[in-house]
């Protein structure tokens, strides 16, 4: 099976002024101008961010992402932005279904679904996110849970190029709590006898560059999907030279 080359994504969710934006964006597109990285790099500012971050990053090989789209190309959806617009604003990803939107604003597996469908309708890969919440991985549910929203969220057109899982424990985002890299193993492993052989799994939830080395060491992990440790180019950088 060809190798799986890690992606280390940010996502910036709503943070950043435009000089905080460029800025972050120019420091981590010169760590990869020079620092010829090992794995695939991926950023995903806020709307307003996309255009003047797709200047920045531009010929940095560094990747371009929404944080989210609409099901629908167009029409009469106040707020929303489309797959198409991604693209058309130089994307070549988005996430969709991360916690913060599934609990945030109720989205369910059907909608994620149709949003998983537009990315790939506007040549978009789909970054889907799936994770229990505290109550379910303390139930020893995590991974009735993540099937349950994979077999949910994912449209039966899947292939391993246009889909990559990130798995989040929702009460890993943000809290500085990781599971034990036996527990992400074991959830990844599971993930990947129902996705297309050769998509990627990335891990997400409080990764840093103290413990990433760690998670990035293991098996089953092609990668992750960071918040908070994406906002300091060089604590991302750091997580990206642990893929080495
Ligand atoms: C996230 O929100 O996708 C995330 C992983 O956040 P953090 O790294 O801050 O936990």
């Amino acid at each position: 099976m060809a190798l799986r080359r890690k992606l280390i994504a940010g996502n910036w969710k709503m943070n950043g002024l435009r000089a905080d934006g460029i800025g972050l964006a120019r420091a981590i597109a010169e760590h990869a101008r020079i620092g010829n990285p090992a794995c695939d790099l991926l950023v995903c500012p806020p709307a307003t961010l996309v255009v003047p971050v797709g200047e920045a990053i531009a010929g940095s090989g560094v990747a371009l992402g929404g944080q989210d789209c609409a099901p629908a190309e167009k029409g009469a959806f106040t707020g929303d932005i489309s797959a198409e617009m991604l693209k058309d604003a130089g994307c070549s990803y988005v996430i969709v279904g991360h916690s913060e939107r599934r609990h945030g604003h109720g989205e369910s597996d059907d909608e994620v679904r149709a949003k998983v469908a537009a990315a790939w309708r506007a040549g978009l890969v789909a970054i889907l996110c799936v994770g229990e919440t505290r109550a379910e991985r303390e139930a020893g549910r995590e991974v009735v849970v993540v099937n349950r929203q994979l077999a949910g969220s994912i449209p039966g057109t899947a292939t391993a190029d246009k889909l990559v899982i990130a798995y989040e424990p929702v009460w890993a985002i943000g809290t500085g709590l990781v599971p034990t890299p036996a527990d992400v193993n074991a959830v990844h492993h599971s993930i990947r006898s129902v996705i297309p052989q050769g998509a990627r799994i990335l891990y997400g939830g409080s990764v840093n560059p103290k413990n990433c080395g760690e998670l990035l060491s293991l098996d089953e992990v092609d990668g992750a999907l960071i918040g908070g440790a994406s906002l300091k180019a060089d604590d991302f950088w750091a997580i990206a030279e642990a893929c080495r």
